[in-house]
Order: C-alpha cells, then structure tokens, then sequence
C-alpha cells in the first residue's frame, strides 16, 4: 500500500483524524471538508469578504500583498488542474505570496525513485506552504502526518493545503461553495438591504437565512465527485438539512455507503434518484430544492466496464435543461464545480444567464476563500485589521 507507515492513522475516524489538523481552533493544515466546522466557516468566510473588500482599492490592495511577502508558496500539482491552480496562484499574489510550481513529477526526482515522501519534506526546506492536488486520494492527509511528525520533533514543518485528493476530497472547493452559498443565503439585493428578503419571505414564509432548514440536491457523479463529498459533510453540520442525491445506476456513481453513513450520523435526511425529474412527498424534487449543486460525470475514473455501461446510457435525465431549471425556487442557487462536459451537457449555456446560476461567481469567490485560507493558516488577521483600520474602516459587502 501507498503510504503504508500512515496506514494506522489513515484508518481513523473524520473526528479523531481532524483534531490532530488543527491547535486551538487555528487550522495547521486543510485536508477535508469536515474541518469545515460552522466557525470555522465564519471566521474564513468573513476573512474572504473582509480581502474582497480591501482589493478593491489600489492602496489597500498594495497593503495587502505586503502581509506575506516574505513567504513561499509550492502549488504541486501533478493531476490535471486549470481553475483550482490559477486561482491558488491569484490568492497567493493578492497577499503577496511568491509561488513556485511542479506539475509533472517526470521533471521532479520522482523519476530517480525518490520517495513521494521524500520529495514533500524537500519541498517543505524551501517553502512555507505546500498546496498539493494528486490524484492519490490519502497523499495530501499522509504528507500532513508527515509534518505534524515533524512538528511534535520540533524540527521544520509547513502546513499542507489539499487542492483536490483522488476522488476522496477537495476541501477548498467546498470553501468556495459555501462561501457562494453563505453570500446567496444572506437572500439581499445588491444594495445589501433587507428587502429582498421581506419579499421573498411572502412567497416563502419558511425561508431562514444561512445554510440550517435547507434542501439540497447534488446531481451527476456523486461516487467519485470528490466536491459533493466535501461539500456534503460540511453542510451536514447544520441543523435540518435534507439532501437529495441523483446520479446514473453506475455503482461507481451512486452516493458510497461511507458518505451515506456519516451523514446519516449528522441526522441528515438523504435520498437517492436516478432523474432530476423525481418526485419526493408528492412534489417534483427540484421544486423543493434550495440549492441545486451540479457536477460533471468524471470519465476519467472510469473502468472498462464503467466506460460500456455509460457508453449505452442515455445521460439526459441529468441535465439541467431549461424547463428543469424553470421548476426550481426563484432563489434556488446553481452550482457547479466546473468544468463541465461540453457534449454531456449537464449544464447547456442556455442556463448561463439565469440570475441563480452561480458557477462564474463561484469562481471568482474560490480566489477570496482561498486568499482567506491562507491568511488564517499565516495568523495575519490583526494585520489584515490594521490595514483596515488605516483605510476607512470596514464596510460590509
Ligand atoms: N474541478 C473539480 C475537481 O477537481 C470537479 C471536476 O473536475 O469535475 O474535482
């Protein structure tokens, strides 16, 4: 086995596994999305929105790429990645962070036999930060035991961020969405006044602010979309949520009785469809649905057998088709990781300019978070307060 003296710490439990990633509340590492707590979402949240702010104007953003311009940032990326990857490299300059890249471990020791292990701890001499995407689902965990070895020596050690592992995790992406969701949920118009709320609220008399009390539905390839899984266990934390999942009768597909488990853990009302066109209590489900979270069918993972099967299937009961979306509540946020399949389809561009569709903005918002990420993981918020103290004090956005 990969890894295999990690082999026992790898086996625990989400909650014995993540107290050892983070100290008194100060994340030491980002691995998976149930180190998303609801405080620690807030304080990253408000983070992003308070750096979002500050960017806007040429003299505090130039104080803001001062707060870590004496650290190094090593984005090791050795799995196809375009958005994740730029937008690392944007939230590393916006604080000012330099960056240096490998994303092919052909040009790396690798090809010398050198351990993966090895490579890390090499990486960790020159830099102060190692942001990893892999396509091995347990080497961005195993290499933070590695520096949490490291650190309980005392020796030199740099956090680890998981920019996306195997199919297991990619706990940032799901900072991002919940970053883009926390800002729908606040349910204010541009202006940021209460007033579309009180509307809403008549249509909606249910309707609460925040991410508690809600539905959501994740469509597409639940098995190995490794955003759903992060996603999904972070927002099982709040109170009352109900989350529908459908995807193709693949196995590989279909939601994993681990994920199933642990959510029902967290009194998570699931179900399971084949079409987003399901009925659930009588009601078509995407009316019923509070965000709808879309994915990709990733081919990539596929086996032989995965690749016939889906060859014959006909994918279109996972599109989000005009007339599908038109079924959704006027507030229903849509997201999507991205990419997503030009010939599948599951989002047609015709959903572009529908005001709930969130997939651009969500881009634009994972450079916030992940700029909030990093200032937190660098403890620079009384910095990050005195810049904004000398400018003209805080604003809400
Ligand atoms: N970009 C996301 C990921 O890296 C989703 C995808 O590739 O479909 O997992």
């Amino acid at each position: 086995m990969e890894f295999a003296q990690y082999h026992d710490r790898l086996q625990r439990t989400a909650a014995e596994k993540n107290s050892e990633f983070a100290d008194n509340g100060q994340l030491l590492h980002l691995i998976n999305g149930g180190q998303l707590t609801p405080n620690s979402i807030d304080l990253l949240c408000d983070l992003a929105d308070r750096i979002r702010l500050l960017s806007r104007e040429k003299a505090t953003a130039a104080a803001l790429q001062t707060l870590l311009s004496h650290r190094r940032a090593m984005l090791y990326f050795t799995q196809p990645s375009t958005r994740t990857f730029l937008s690392f490299m944007a939230a590393c300059q916006i604080l000012g962070l330099t960056c240096n890249e490998v994303r092919d471990p052909k040009t790396s020791s690798e090809v010398k036999r050198e351990s993966r292990m090895d490579a890390i701890r090499m990486f960790s001499s020159y830099f102060d930060v190692i942001i990893m995407r892999s396509p091995l689902s347990s080497f961005a965990e195993a290499c933070s035991y590695l520096m949490n070895d490291l650190r309980r020596e005392e020796r030199r050690w740099v956090p680890i961020i998981n920019a996306g592992s195997g199919s297991d995790e990619h706990p940032t992406q799901a900072l991002l969405d919940i970053y883009t969701l926390k800002r729908s949920f606040r349910f204010q118009d541009r202006e940021g006044s209460g007033q579309r709320f009180a509307d809403l609220k008549t249509r909606h008399p249910d309707l609460t602010k925040g991410f508690a009390h809600k539905t959501y539905t994740f469509c597409g390839d639940i098995g190995r979309g490794r955003t759903v899984r992060s996603l999904a266990t972070a927002l099982s934390q709040y109170e009352n949520t109900t989350m529908h999942f459908v995807a193709p009768d693949v196995a590989a597909l279909r939601l994993d009785s681990q994920l199933r488990d642990q959510l029902a853990k967290r009194n998570v009302s699931v179900f399971e469809h084949e079409t987003l066109d399901s009925d659930f209590q009588g009601r078509s489900v995407l009316s019923q649905t509070d965000c709808l979270y879309m994915t990709r069918i990733q081919r990539e993972h596929n086996s032989a057998d995965d690749e016939n099967r889906l060859e014959e299937m006909d994918l279109s009961p996972f599109q989000l088709t005009p007339e599908r979306a038109s079924k959704l509540k006027e507030y229903t946020p849509i997201l999507h990781p991205f990419p997503r399949d030009s010939q599948v389809q599951e989002i047609p561009e015709a959903i572009d300019l529908d005001p709930r569709a969130m997939y651009f903005r969500q881009a634009r918002n994972g450079m916030w978070a992940r700029a909030a990420l990093l200032a937190h993981i660098f403890g620079v918020a009384e910095e990050l307060e005195e810049i904004e103290t000398h400018s003209h004090g805080r604003k809400t956005i």
